[in-house]
């Protein structure tokens, strides 16, 4: 590759912003997951440290490491160069290792306060509020309509996709910290709200949204309409499910897959899901969608339902669809599907599943408290998550409309801070990302890391997943079996170590160039220092060289892979591999987080020349 000798390189200092961009899949988690750092110590076997660290700033880790969504995969560097980091399976290995060790979860100790809290909702979101408040030491009260916590996790996702130990697992960690749960117990029917407003010196709602978004067209009250999240619910709480042999399922995300996977699990023939969009604007990940279609669920892309058709008993029998091409992108940023006149068709149907959106159930706030609400949500101030009446707050998909289970849980995390800042009078504290260089490191990068492929993420055949005769046993047979040890090894070995980066030392190098020509990946160049953009970052080299002439190297850390051949190659020991880490201060003291536990933190960063 030649380089354009007009083209200027910006000097960047090494801050918070440098890092994040560095480090795109820990950026990525809604929770701020140290994703490749527990991949790092799992490819060094260490996987009780991995567990631990993975653990540490997701208070769901547990479900997640079955069914997050994993934007941090979609971040992951290595997908630009063939797949991304399997980090969500990665994570389940993980937590089973620790499951089966048997070694038990150390608790920190918490200094009480007499402050209560109460939550609304244990899902994701209600399970972040708790545990940051009780770490914090509140006395924290979660409250539940349904048996058991988990939230939607519990009564939508199904038990062949997340086991639910895993379930209990979260929970369980949230109770020891000396979080009380009261199940069984609507807000609104089994207590006021205004109970709650007495009791507590705050309240957060994350109260879900578990609604569903009804159908309007005709014949939408026939007999056969089954609406997703109350489908997955009377599923997963062992309530009696009947579905015809020819099902549809309208709608196309989780809630969608869910149930197309699920009605072949009780008994039907035919499951389509049909989506009004195309392949592309579904809103499940690759994995999800592909065991979906290899169960033998049938895709109808760009088609909407018109009409409901029944027979003289009131029972659907037909659905008319029409065709839809996409237009312009709507609000939610996909392109919007626009109906083509003359284009209807029908299809033959005894169960249609509606599982298009859900929307937040309000009715148990009081009329007189006022909520300001737009478009059925609940408003809170987006900076300290509180509602228009003093004391309560709120998160989760109450607040956002339904998103996925780590976004609802960093929304808890979130609010929690908040809530803590509110009942400590302080309202002016700030938390600022700060980096750390927290060791100097000539490493030796696993042989064939670069070429390795994703391991195949074990699957369970198609006969196993439904071995028997009782919906109730296929209903809950996992699909997804792990990775063992030795992939495990192997995929966490892939990670190109983000955190990592070349430095140059400027008073050894001698602009040799030996490094550009080992370099596999051609991303070390040797330009003129002219055409670096310092902005008087680099007030030491400028002083001890001037800046009028010469010439300096550099690199494109978005290609660098990280083998540090370049380092080995160096003549003058002149390049060096330096590990970063992001740490949150707050300017009160009481918030400071390392993302990496292990290691000693030595000295301030200095400033990293790169392109
Ligand atoms: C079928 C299905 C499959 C899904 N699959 C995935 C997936 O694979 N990956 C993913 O990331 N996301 C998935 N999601 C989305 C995910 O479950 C939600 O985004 C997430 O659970 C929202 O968390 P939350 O805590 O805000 O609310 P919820 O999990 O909905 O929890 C709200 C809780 O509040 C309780 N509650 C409500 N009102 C009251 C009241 N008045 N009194 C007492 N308790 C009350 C409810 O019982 C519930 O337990 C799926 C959703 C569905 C429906």
């Amino acid at each position: 590759m030649t380089l354009d000798l007009t083209q200027e390189f910006l000097v960047q200092p090494v801050d918070a912003s440098w890092l994040q961009c560095n480090i795109e899949c820990q950026e990525a988690c809604p929770v701020g997951t140290n994703c490749r750092g527990y991949l790092n110590l799992a490819a060094e076997g260490r996987f009780e440290e991995g567990y631990l660290l993975a653990r540490e700033p997701n208070p769901v880790a547990a479900m997640c490491s079955y069914v997050c969504s994993a934007p941090c995969e979609r971040a992951c560097r290595r997908g630009d160069i063939d797949r991304p980091l399997a980090i969500r399976a990665m994570k389940r290995f993980l937590v089973e290792w620790h499951e089966a060790s048997g070694i038990p979860d150390v608790m920190p100790a918490i200094t009480p306060r007499e402050e209560r809290v109460a939550v609304i909702g244990a899902g994701p979101a209600g399970l972040a509020v708790a545990r940051e408040l009780a770490v914090k030491g509140y006395q924290v009260t979660v409250y539940d309509s349904l048996p058991y916590g988990g939230g939607t996790l519990l009564m939508g996702v199904p038990a062949f996709r997340l086991p639910r130990e895993a379930i209990e697992m979260d929970v369980r960690l949230v109770e020891r910290l000396g979080v009380t749960f009261v199940f069984d117990t609507t807000i609104g029917v089994d207590l006021s709200f205004e109970d709650l407003q007495r009791d507590y010196d705050a309240i957060a709602i994350s109260a879900g949204a578990m609604n569903p978004v009804y159908l309007d067209i005709p014949g939408a009250d026939l007999d056969g309409v089954l609406y997703g999240v109350d489908f997955m619910k009377r599923a997963n709480l062992g309530q009696e499910v009947e579905v015809g042999q020819h099902v549809v399922v309208v709608g196309g995300g989780y809630t969608a897959m869910d149930c197309a996977r699920t009605s072949l699990r009780f008994g039907a023939e035919h499951v389509t899901i049909a989506y009004r969009r195309t392949r592309s604007e579904l809103v499940v990940d690759e994995e999800e969608l592909g065991e979906t279609e290899l169960e033998g669920v049938h895709m109808d892309f760009l088609v909407s339902p018109i009409e409901l058709l029944g027979d003289e008993d009131g029972k659907l029998k037909q659905i008319r669809f029409i065709r839809n091409k996409l237009g312009e992108p709507d609000a939610s940023g996909r392109r919007s599907p626009i109906p083509i006149p003359g284009s209807e068709f029908a299809l033959p149907c005894d169960t249609i599943i509606p599982a298009v959106s859900q929307a937040a159930d309000l009715s148990f706030l009081p009329v007189e408290s006022s909520f300001e609400v737009n478009r059925g949500r609940i408003k809170v101030d987006p900076a300290t998550y509180a509602t228009n009446v003093r004391g309560v707050f709120a998160c989760g998909d109450f607040v956002t409309g339904p998103t996925t289970m780590i976004e609802s849980a960093g929304h808890g995390k979130k609010a929690a801070y908040a809530i803590d800042r509110y009942l400590d009078g302080r309202t002016d504290v700030t938390v600022t990302p700060n980096v750390k260089i927290t060791s100097s490191w000539r490493h030796d990068m696993p042989e064939l890391y670069d070429v390795l492929p994703r391991q195949h993420i074990p699957m369970a055949a198609l006969p196993a997943r439904m071995p028997s005769t009782d919906p109730a046993v296929n209903f809950t047979t996992p699909v997804e079996l792990g990775y063992d040890a030795t992939a495990a090894i192997a995929e966490s070995t892939r990670c190109l170590m983000c955190n990592y980066n070349i430095w140059f030392d400027p008073f050894r190098c001698v602009l040799c160039g030996a490094c550009a020509d080992v370099c596999p990946e051609g991303v070390i160049h040797m330009v003129d220092v002219n055409q670096l953009k310092t902005e008087g970052l680099l007030p030491e080299i400028e002083e001890a060289y001037g800046w009028a002439d010469g010439a300096a190297m550099i690199l494109d850390e978005e290609r660098c892979i990280r083998c540090a051949l370049c380092v080995k190659r160096c003549p003058f020991d002149a390049i060096t591999m330096e590990r970063f880490e992001l740490q949150e201060i707050s300017s009160d003291g009481r918030l400071y987080k390392e993302s990496y536990r292990d290691g000693q933190l030595a000295g301030t960063a200095g400033v990293a020349g790169g392109a």
